[in-house]
């Protein structure tokens, strides 16, 4: 009889180990406590308008990395459309002068040498560094996890020139190499490029714009929560089955084994297998009730730094934006206030006027994201929710007001807004502190291998960007695949895994 499996969560990471534990003979139910499938890979409708909440890059969007194998297998992308830019985005500094960050990396090296001719040995530096780095295709088919000694030696011989790379690059911030610039622009540009915390590695910045450079990390038109359906489709058809509006609230053990789930409700189900793909502090501290930890995860836990929070503020603009850079990020005249600890300087816009199934012709979502204080949000609305719905306003027509100034044409064109806060962000899919991406990917935890079991505990396991460090799609999408080849390999069955 086949083993039965109970998948907490139907994640990006859930939605994987459902589809290819059916692959290979397990018959899996998914329990998600939303009403849709994705996650934090999602959109959503507002009147006209479509807001996704997810893919600025989907890496293995193209045959020319390997992890697009998992994207096919998933049935994830087979007849979307991608788009792959030519502009990554753009970034303004407060004297006029521009830094466009192309895709294709002769183009990017002579935009940074036009910018800053004196950096010349810092930009080659990187530069070659992003080009070497797209010669390296991580392989998908083992699950690192199963890898013997032998594997072992032939990696190091085919990746050994990349590995060194790595580890060049692995100890340096984004932040710090930033500061080897002499050019005052390009210094304040260059960590601005991806959007995010200067404490992560520089590895991630170079990957990222190698994918691009190989285009292979482009977007999947009609978004986030589409390409989630696509996938939770796909399980389907292998025969899996979805419990929506299902929170689970305890993993049930018995002489610790773990033989099953309840849900909030008090229904139990019961399991050979427990997979969690739900957020890591839940999954360890509330369903578990902390009861299978060590030194390390609480090490984890204590000290490791996250993706931060984050409000997301979108605008449904009746209007085109021809001509118009995609990603743009520019200086405030006046910092804006987001919360009681967050206050910034500069705004990152997203137009999304290259997706036209978002909304109707002539009109155009516009997405930006804030950092936010998680507790700040959660307590305000838990205290009082009028004034968080007042705060959620106020955040939304300061930011009208200065893309109204910015761009033009915007206040009176604006039909709809929403603001999604740290708040939402816990209340839809339950991530620790609201982070978005989990684990930050810094020099001290890049690479780091984290158990995707919990000492003491059989027959269970996670997976998702709680226990793959840097988190995104194709991360976690490969934690549900490796995972899979974890427990057919320890029931001796031969992992089958196909398009
Ligand atoms: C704004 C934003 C932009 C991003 N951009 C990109 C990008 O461009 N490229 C990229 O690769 N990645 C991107 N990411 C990151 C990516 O979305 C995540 O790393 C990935 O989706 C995480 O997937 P997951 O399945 O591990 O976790 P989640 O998506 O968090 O899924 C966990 C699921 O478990 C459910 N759940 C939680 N607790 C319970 C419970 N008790 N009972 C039942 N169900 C439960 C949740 O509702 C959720 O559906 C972005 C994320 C955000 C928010």
């Amino acid at each position: 009889m086949a083993k039965r499996v109970v998948i907490i969560g139907a994640g990006i990471a859930g939605l994987s180990t459902g589809c290819y534990l059916q692959m290979n003979g397990y018959e899996t139910e998914i329990f998600e406590m939303h009403s849709a499938p994705g996650g934090l890979c999602t959109s959503w409708k507002r009147k006209e308008y479509t807001f996704d909440g997810c893919i600025h890059w989907l890496v293995g969007s193209s045959p020319s990395v390997s992890v697009h194998r998992v994207w096919m297998e998933l049935h994830a992308i087979q007849g979307k459309e991608i788009v792959d830019f030519d502009e990554f985005c753009r970034i303004e500094g407060r004297r006029g002068e521009v830094f466009t960050v192309y895709t294709d990396a002769d183009r990017l090296e002579e935009e940074m040498l036009r910018i800053a001719p004196e950096d010349e040995r810092a930009i080659s530096e990187f530069m070659g560094a992003v080009r070497k780095f797209a010669e390296f295709d991580l392989p998908v088919d083992k699950a690192p996890e199963l890898y013997g000694p032998i594997d072992g030696i032939k990696f190091l011989l085919k990746f050994h020139p990349y590995l060194r790379l790595l580890r060049a690059w692995k100890g340096i911030t984004i932040g710090s190499y930033a500061k080897r610039f002499k050019n005052p622009f390009l210094r304040e540009a260059f960590p601005l490029i991806l959007g995010i915390d200067e404490q992560c590695t520089m590895v991630v910045l170079i990957a990222t714009l190698s994918w691009m450079h190989l285009k292979s990390a482009g977007y999947p038109i009609g978004g986030s929560l589409e390409f989630a359906r696509s996938i939770e489709k796909r399980y389907i058809s292998l025969g899996g089955k979805v419990h929506y509006n299902s929170k689970v609230s305890k993993i049930v053990v018995k002489n610790n084994r773990a033989v099953g789930v309840k849900l909030a409700d008090g229904e139990v189900y019961d399991a050979d297998i427990v997979v969690s793909a739900a957020d890591g502090h839940y999954t360890i501290f509330e369903m578990l009730d902390g009861k299978y930890v060590d030194e390390e995860i609480m090490s984890m836990y204590s000290n490791w730094k996250l993706f931060p929070a984050i409000c997301q503020v979108s605008l449904g603009v009746a209007r085109s934006f021809d001509g118009h850079p995609h990603a743009l990020n520019f200086p405030l005249d006046t910092p804006l206030l987001v919360d009681s600890e967050n206050r910034v300087e500069r705004l990152f816009v997203r137009i999304y006027n290259f997706d036209p199934t978002l909304a109707p012709k002539g009109k155009t979502p516009v997405i930006l994201h804030l950092p936010a204080d998680h507790g700040y949000w959660t307590r305000l609305r838990e205290a009082d929710i009028q004034k968080y719905r007042r705060e959620k306003e106020r955040l939304a027509t300061s930011v009208i007001d200065i893309l109204d100034k910015k761009l033009g044409d915007i206040a009176s064109r604006v039909e709809v807004y929403d603001v999604a806060t740290p708040a939402t962000y816990i209340r839809y899919t339950n991530n620790w502190k609201g982070s978005f991406e989990g684990w930050l990917p810094t020099p001290s935890t890049f690479g780091k291998r984290i158990r995707k079991t919990l000492p003491g505990l059989k027959n269970f396991y996670m997976v998702g960007q709680w226990v793959e460090p840097g988190g995104g799609l194709p991360a976690v999408a490969l934690s549900g695949r490796n995972l899979a080849q974890i427990i057919c390999k320890k029931d001796g069955r031969k992992f089958h895994a196909f398009v």
